[in-house]
């Protein structure tokens, strides 16, 4: 770093002799390379850049460049709640949220999770979060969940849910459309309908469905989740004329071949949460078969009500999931995997590309590339045994690099994050807003319901009997005794 406060909005900023990983069509990656940002926009990416002389100049020898990360499904909502449902399924999940306590979220308490998960989405270097924002049970959580995105300087997509309400009642509601025209007509935050679909024969939803239509705008929805969306929902959205290509499928994890090629044929992708669905129990996580369907991917982190919402893990994650399950069904077959199909580098395109892809957001952001938004990443930490030595790249991303190694962060060319630190955001306001909410619904639900929650029981599990621990041979029953 040498001139300046980086945070000072408006000067260019060059980043001088990082290892570049572009991401652009072909992936090519510069080795001691600049990439120089002036306004909101990427100037140049490149060997020796000349930059304004008022640039300010942050050194990323013996670090990555990549992308800013986009992260297509948190509910960022949960943030408030973080940790508390680590050892749930996903049934323990919907009772908490869906039935017993999800209303008693009040508006600033969609704030209060929203502006935490923001913070910690920049944090990571994720600079485009789709927030599923499933909790709006009013227009006032919507303007609370709104105004919590706005306040933050990152990049959202407000997906609009309310599980409190089938969509073919809120998404056609005057204050629905009203909310729609205030706050994202032309505005800077993105916009998805976010809603699932039951299977009912009648299918209700498709009201919800013409409402996104004739707004223009995509629909996000958990599909193929065990026990609760099936392919019958999948169905239904295709004879309708619902799948297009900006259709988000959340998980999609428990699904026959008919509706992955559905998905294929009508160009939609899938937002695969690696962490969610091999814990909670939407499903395999699905990648192993969407490569086969040449169906795109995108990653997210679902909800930091279990997991955290950095996309280092989502990767690593996913490439052990998807290996894992190519070796298991070799190994069934008696065969042995020699080659690995899913690479580092498919995750990292996953975390970047796909995002973009997804959200119809490619030519803007996704690519270090000259011309498109500064949503840039410096991964670098001299005091970290781990960021060396940098010999593949893709590899260091996925399996080495962690939150803690993100040095700087910029989004739309403002310096968000820098030398560790996030840059002119109030994270004690962030942490007051949070703790107002958890003493808040603690008192609400009382404390017994409170700890129940957090510690659901655990089954009982029958220990085998060890033949190694017998010690002595009873030759009347022909038996080991212990
Ligand atoms: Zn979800």
């Amino acid at each position: 770093m040498s001139a300046g406060d980086p945070a000072a909005d408006g000067r260019p900023v060059v980043f001088r002799n990082g290892l570049v990983l572009t991401m652009d069509d072909r992936h090519t990656v510069l080795p001691d390379a600049d990439v120089l940002v002036v306004g909101d926009r990427i100037a140049a990416v490149g060997v020796g850049l000349d930059a304004p002389a008022d640039a300010v100049e942050i050194d990323a020898t013996g670090g990555i460049l990549m992308p800013g990360m986009i992260d297509t499904h948190r509910h960022m909502w949960q943030t408030a709640m973080r940790g508390y449902g680590a050892d749930w399924t996903l049934t323990q999940y919907f009772v908490w949220y869906y039935l017993d306590h999800g209303r008693l979220f009040r508006p600033e308490d969609v704030h209060a999770g929203n502006v935490l998960a923001a913070l910690e989405a920049i944090d990571a270097g994720v600079t485009t979060t789709v927030d599923w924002s499933h909790g709006l049970r009013t227009v006032e959580h919507a303007d609370a969940a709104a105004d919590a995105l706005e306040s933050v300087p990152g990049r959202f997509v407000l997906a609009y849910g309310n599980i409190q309400q089938g969509p073919w009642e809120w998404a056609t509601s005057p204050e629905f459309r009203d909310f729609h025209r205030r706050r994202i007509d032309g505005g800077r935050l993105g916009f998805q309908l976010a809603f699932d679909v039951t299977g009912d024969p009648s299918f209700p939803e498709k009201a919800a469905f013409e409402v996104a239509r004739e707004l223009d705008v995509p629909v996000t929805t958990h599909a193929g989740v065990w026990g609760a969306t099936n392919d019958d929902g999948i169905r239904l959205m295709h004879e309708h004329g619902f799948m297009t290509p900006s259709t988000v499928y959340v998980h999609a994890a428990t699904l026959n071949p008919d509706s992955y090629h559905r998905i294929a044929a009508t160009g939609g992708s899938v937002s695969v949460s690696t962490e969610s669905e091999q814990s909670a129990g939407q499903g395999y996580p699905p990648t192993w078969a969407l490569r086969r369907h040449d169906i795109g991917v995108s990653l997210s982190m679902d909800t930091s009500v279990w997991w955290s919402g950095d996309l280092f893990s989502a990767m690593r994650a996913t490439l052990g999931a998807d290996r894992a399950r190519e070796h298991l069904d070799a190994h069934a077959r008696q065969e042995t995997v020699t080659h690995a199909h899913l690479r580092a580098e498919h995750v990292v395109d996953w975390a970047t590309r796909g995002g973009s892809r997804a959200l119809g957001m490619d030519s803007q952001v996704g690519s270090l590339q000259a011309g498109r938004k500064a949503d840039v990443v410096l991964l670098r930490n001299d005091a970290s045994p781990v960021m060396f030595p940098l010999l593949n790249p893709y590899g260091h991303v996925a399996f080495q690099a962690q939150r803690g190694d993100v040095h700087t962060v910029l989004v739309d060319g403002r310096v968000v994050k820098h030398e560790h630190r996030l840059v002119g955001v109030d994270l004690a306001a962030a942490r007051r807003g949070v703790e107002a909410t958890v003493s808040y619904l603690m008192d609400a639900m009382g404390e017994e319901a409170w700890r129940r929650g957090m510690n659901p029981d655990i089954p009982a599990t029958a220990v085998l009997d060890n033949p190694y621990t017998y010690t002595e041979w009873d030759a009347g029953s022909a038996q080991w005794k212990h």
